[in-house]
């Protein structure tokens, strides 16, 4: 009997068939051939961070955690194994004096779970992470491998950027990188009122922003971080801050200045509007969780920003964006509560973020994404019997 999975926030256990921890892409390929010839299905997973079940199978559960590190880098652009942890790629990038543009919340994550499923930061200047993905190293569902870049095979690269693991097994990432620099986060509390009003010149003053929402106290915890040596420009507006509130400050290198720890875990979901829609999606978001859910919608809610980019299955697909994510303590009820705010996000042409819960199928997300039936199109060439399409896979890419 193999070793049951459960996810970080443990609301989502299976045990699958086998698991398997290749220690080199030979053993990936062998592995995904002999999964095709017998009919098995093998779902990569990275750190299992995410809580819809992109990683479920009763078939093979790969774990790339044997291949991680910088292989090499050319002060440009690096290449990493896909198994390797935010952290450690972090700190590999930072030990060749490199750094990444931008990072998310946390850095728990592998760089393959990562931008499989086009997890971001913050700051309306930065795609997510999955746009500072130049190449990849593919093992496809027939076994093969399949190096795809800009050069080699530029129609391939829109999908394979942010893939949700249903194009191959990622066995390498390249990433587009620059020199190290400094970063000063500062954050302070206010009402949330005053940060709704202040909202548009914090995002645009400053190189990353976001805030907290505290739904019981309507209180929000502000935060934002620039570059030592180029934002803090005099001629940068200052906003003045609200007299009085408690503010934090800390300088570092980009990879332990962004993320934060996280011990006490959380269920959430996350919809990416577009940035013109946020004032009315958010107010009404607030509406409804004050009206409905104050009873229960104890944890925070965090407001973000990401650039448009041209990643076929992004969230960020050809649209600024302005994301709403709504956190719930595990030990604590999140169904009503988020399927009740999904309704709203909806509404306001929301795509959900394809790792975190959220309850729309094939037929719900095609109209969301242009280029959803090319995507669909290289899938099927380059896993053909659908060795990677697990029935929680087909629930989101095939219409029934
Ligand atoms: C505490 C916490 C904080 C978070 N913060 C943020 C945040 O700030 N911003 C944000 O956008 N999201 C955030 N997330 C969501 C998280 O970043 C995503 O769910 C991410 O996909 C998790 O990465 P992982 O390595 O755990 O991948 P997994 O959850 O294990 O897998 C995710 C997907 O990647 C695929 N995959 C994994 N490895 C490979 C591979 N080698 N080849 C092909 N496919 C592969 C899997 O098949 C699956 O489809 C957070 C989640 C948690 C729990």
């Amino acid at each position: 009997m193999t070793r049951e999975f459960v996810n970080w926030s443990g609301s989502l256990r299976f045990t699958p068939a086998e698991r398997a921890e290749p220690a080199d892409e030979a053993e990936v390929c062998a592995l995904v051939r002999r999964a095709r010839e017998s009919g098995a299905t093998v779902r990569p997973v990275g750190s299992g961070h995410s809580s819809s079940p992109l990683v479920r199978t009763d078939g093979i559960l790969l774990s790339l955690d044997r291949l991680s590190g910088v292989i090499s880098d050319d002060g440009r652009l690096a290449t990493a194994w896909a198994g390797t942890k935010l952290r450690a790629l972090g700190e590999g990038l930072y030990d060749a004096g490199l750094a990444m543009d931008n990072l998310g919340d946390v850095d728990y994550q592998s760089i393959a779970g990562a931008t499989a499923t086009g997890t971001h930061g913050t700051g309306i200047g930065f795609g997510n992470l999955s746009t500072q993905v130049t190449g990849v190293r593919l093992i496809t569902g027939t076994g093969d491998v399949l190096d795809v870049d800009a050069r080699r095979n530029p129609d391939l690269l829109p999908a394979v950027r942010l893939s949700l693991g249903a194009l191959g097994v990622v066995t390498r990432i390249t990433l587009d990188v620059q020199p190290t620099y400094q970063l000063h986060r500062r954050s302070w509390c206010a009402h949330l009122d005053w940060t709704l009003d202040h909202l548009a010149e914090l995002q645009h003053t400053n190189r990353n922003m976001d805030f907290y929402w505290y739904p019981r106290s309507d209180r929000t915890q502000v935060r934002v971080i620039n570059r030592i040596d180029t934002d803090a420009a005099p001629e940068r507006a200052e906003v003045r801050l609200p007299d009085g509130e408690p503010r934090q400050s800390q300088v570092g290198p980009t990879h332990r200045t962004i993320p934060r720890d996280r011990e006490l875990r959380f269920e959430e979901i996350e919809y990416m509007l577009p940035s013109e829609a946020f004032p009315a999606c958010f107010a009404e978001v607030r509406r409804r969780v004050r009206d409905r859910h104050r009873r229960v919608a104890a944890w925070r809610v965090l407001v973000r920003t990401i650039a448009a980019d041209d990643i076929w299955l992004s969230n960020a697909y050809g649209r600024p964006t302005t994301t709403i994510a709504c956190l719930q303590n595990t030990s604590l009820p999140y169904e009503e509560y988020f399927r009740d705010v999904e309704a709203v996000f909806r509404h306001y042409g929301g795509r959900p973020h394809w790792g975190k819960k959220h309850w729309l199928g094939a037929r719900d997300l095609r109209p969301l994404f242009p280029r959803w039936d090319d995507f669909q199109a290289v899938r099927r060439r380059l896993d053909p019997d659908g060795v990677f399409l697990t029935p929680d896979l087909a629930r989101l890419l095939e219409e029934s």
